[in-house]
């Protein structure tokens, strides 16, 4: 199951207390008042499992992992393999498709880089169906977060190909028929997003798929609004990469990961070169080593994989589908409740699709970072801005909006809070 759907049992109230009590932070006061976190979808808070496992792994383990040959080197090794198997369970992929990196941004690039490498002829005859160059096309969306969209623009810039950005409409939903006219048989690779960050969204990402298959054009998706709060299967959604945010899924920052189909790593060549991805060396040519390793150059974030593999840990054993129904439940109360004030619109509310716990919004009248202030004064962490998806911004016709984003520890009081919050700003800014 990729969507929430209405027939899981969402979490009742006192397990999201329950839940609570995991992360030390929600105690913590801002301003004078109880924090109100909703910003998740910016980064998310760790649970003392994830805090453990990393304060665990660096008092009793820390080595270099794949070079020492002592007994604790090996035994850091096993708990960083042990970390990427852990992940790769979460998403529904095979270990050795799990390439570590520093987050998802680094994860995309990662991907057009070793495309452009495989332009200029380097990874041999079986990186011949990478080549990109000019007549072919990427294609890409117009809700992409930055780190999904300039990635490409830059590798059509270095390669000649050409840049399609598939259209939205006047609500902010994707243009399935563009779509439709635009995947075609000079399309490459089409990247993009599984839940947009400023809509929250679930993009029909299964017909977006069918149509790249049928031109034979590869599929890279955006999992970094996904993966924290959906069941994930990568294999049977049938994409070829995907990029994960370990910050987002209640891991350490400085992590992400790439889902890559096996076929498609082991014809790659590399993006970082130096230590830890070769076999041997001479003072004029390297040889690589197999996918992972081939992609993960010099000293790797072992902590921060061992404390991502207690994060996937720790929602595998909440479960998935009820932390999507739950962040179902929280989204459309959040979206009812905004758009029932007056002046306010939330982006993309009239999209027909499931969504997330998500919900970004213009006041009319009201600058987006004015709306934070007085959130912030009530200890209420939102965002404000452009989210990093100006082009989405621009198509729905505001420079900025605020976001308020749920996750599993979010209570209803919470997103009532927030509602109460934006109207008392309202009437602050009417009256001033
Ligand atoms: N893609 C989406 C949809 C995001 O929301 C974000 C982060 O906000 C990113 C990509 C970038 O993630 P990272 O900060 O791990 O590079």
């Amino acid at each position: 199951m990729q969507n929430p759907t209405a027939t899981e049992t969402a979490l009742s109230e006192a397990e999201v207390h329950r839940i609570r009590e995991d992360f030390p932070i929600l105690q913590a006061r801002v301003n004078g008042h109880p924090l109100v976190y909703l910003d998740s979808g910016a980064t998310s808070q760790r649970p003392l499992a994830v805090l453990d496992a990393e304060r665990d792994y660096l008092t009793t383990l820390n080595a270099a992992v794949h070079r020492g040959a002592h007994t604790l080197a090996a035994e850091a090794t096993d708990a960083f393999e042990d970390a990427r198997a852990a992940v790769a369970g979460f998403v529904g992929v095979d270990d050795d498709e799990i390439v570590w990196t520093s987050n998802a941004t680094e994860a995309v690039n990662l991907v057009a880089y070793a495309l452009s490498n495989a332009s200029i002829g380097r990874g041999g005859a079986a990186a011949q169906r990478l080549r990109l160059g000019a007549g072919d096309e990427i294609v890409t969306t117009e809700m992409e977060h930055h780190a999904n969209l300039i990635p490409w623009q830059e590798l059509a810039a270095r390669t000649g190909a050409t840049l399609r950005v598939i259209p939205l409409d006047d609500e902010g939903a994707l243009r399935m028929d563009e779509a439709a006219r635009l995947i075609g048989p000079r399309t490459k690779l089409v990247a993009v997003t599984h839940v947009s960050n400023v809509l929250g969204v679930v993009n029909p990402v299964e017909q977006i798929v069918a149509t790249a298959r049928e031109v034979g054009a590869l599929v890279l998706l955006d999992a970094c609004q996904s993966a924290p709060h959906l069941p994930l299967d990568l294999h049977a959604l049938d994409v070829d990469f995907a990029v994960l945010s370990g910050h987002k899924m209640l891991g350490p920052t400085g992590i992400g990961a790439l889902y890559g189909r096996r076929e498609l790593l082991e014809a790659m060549p590399p993006f970082l070169t130096g230590g830890s991805m070769i076999t041997t060396v001479t003072t004029t040519e390297a040889a690589y080593l197999p996918p992972p390793q081939r992609f993960e150059a010099g000293t790797q974030r072992v902590s921060q994989a061992v404390a991502l593999a207690a994060a996937v840990r720790y929602l595998a054993s909440i479960g998935m589908s009820r932390i999507a129904a739950h962040e179902a439940e929280l989204g459309a109360h959040l979206v009812a409740g905004l758009s029932a004030l007056e002046g306010v619109r939330v982006l993309g509310a009239g999209i027909d699709l499931p969504r997330v716990g998500l919900a970004s919004f213009d006041v009319a009248g009201i600058h987006a970072h004015d709306v934070g202030q007085i959130l912030d004064d009530a200890g209420i962490a939102v965002r404000v801005g452009h989210h990093c998806a100006q082009p989405l911004h621009r198509r729905l016709g505001v420079t900025a909006s605020t976001r308020a984003s749920t996750y599993l520890y979010t209570t209803r009081d919470e997103v009532d809070a927030v509602i109460a919050g934006v109207a008392r700003a309202i009437d602050f800014f009417r009256r001033a």
